[in-house]
């Protein structure tokens, strides 16, 4: 998340969200009557809807692939290349379905659709759960188009992205330390994250990010009473 403009849209989901729009895609994937022999889950965002769609799908044949932004001399900026390559005899001969949770500017699952179908593979398709107008590569399934841009924090990295989301907004409001109360005013005037949303989807886990982040000693508390939370000083950098 670290190259992301200071306000941008946020968007909370969770599990039953996620799970729906799984179906969705294997629904798809069903009405083409396209039969992958195994999937592959881009890691780490792929890799819940790799398993799900593995199991609607009735396959056992679930591998993985990770790729990563590398920015360097001898690269395109941000362009994304292979870090975990999959094991011999994954894909060779097989109809593949490769996996990703969305596609931003699609450079990802571009990639790995070029990766794949270098490796003497049968048919070879692609899927996301959800597509933003950004992308430059149109996978062949989509569960969800969205078209506003808007940073989608899934359940299986919730407490990851919002410990982002939190230290990056704790950095802009100068005058700390803040309430509970206070963070999820800045959350809603940077991110557009509405009180009502987040404990729709996930209820109750403000509180749960905020004792994690202390925890990992990027915030502290302060007073006593009502509990008031700054960063730390040492603390590691938000995005
Ligand atoms: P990029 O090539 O710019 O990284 P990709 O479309 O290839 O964008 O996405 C790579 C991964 O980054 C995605 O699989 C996802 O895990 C994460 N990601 C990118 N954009 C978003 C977003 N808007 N919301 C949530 N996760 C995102």
């Amino acid at each position: 998340m670290s190259d992301l403009p200071d306000e941008f849209k946020c968007t909370i989901t969770n599990w039953d969200y996620i799970y729906d729009l799984c179906r969705e895609v294997s629904d798809d994937v069903k009405a083409a009557e396209f039969e992958p022999d195994v999937v592959v889950a881009l890691a780490r965002g792929g890799w819940f809807a790799g398993r799900v769609i593995c199991d609607f799908l009735g396959l056992d044949d679930l591998t993985s692939l990770k790729m990563e932004h590398y920015v360097g001399t001898a690269q395109k900026s941000g362009e994304p290349t292979v870090r975990y390559p999959m094991p011999e005899g994954s894909v060779e001969g097989k109809d593949v379905l490769v996996m990703d949770d969305i596609a931003d500017t699609g450079g990802s699952i571009r990639r790995a659709h070029e990766y794949v179908t270098d490796r003497d593979p049968g048919e070879v398709r692609t899927a996301t759960l959800q597509l933003l107008g950004t992308s430059e590569f149109e996978p062949d399934f989509v569960g969800e188009r969205l078209d506003e841009w808007a940073w989608i924090v899934y359940p299986w990295n919730f407490i990851e992205d919002m410990i982002d989301l939190t230290t990056g907004v704790m950095e802009k409001g100068a005058d700390g330390p803040y309430t509970a109360e206070e963070i999820r005013g800045l959350l809603r005037e940077y991110h557009r994250v509405e009180r009502i949303e987040m404990e729709i989807a996930q209820p109750g886990r403000l509180s749960e990010v905020l004792e994690e982040m202390a925890r990992r000693g990027i915030v502290e508390t302060v007073g006593e009473g009502e509990v008031a939370w700054r960063l730390h000083e040492d603390a590691p950098s938000g995005p």
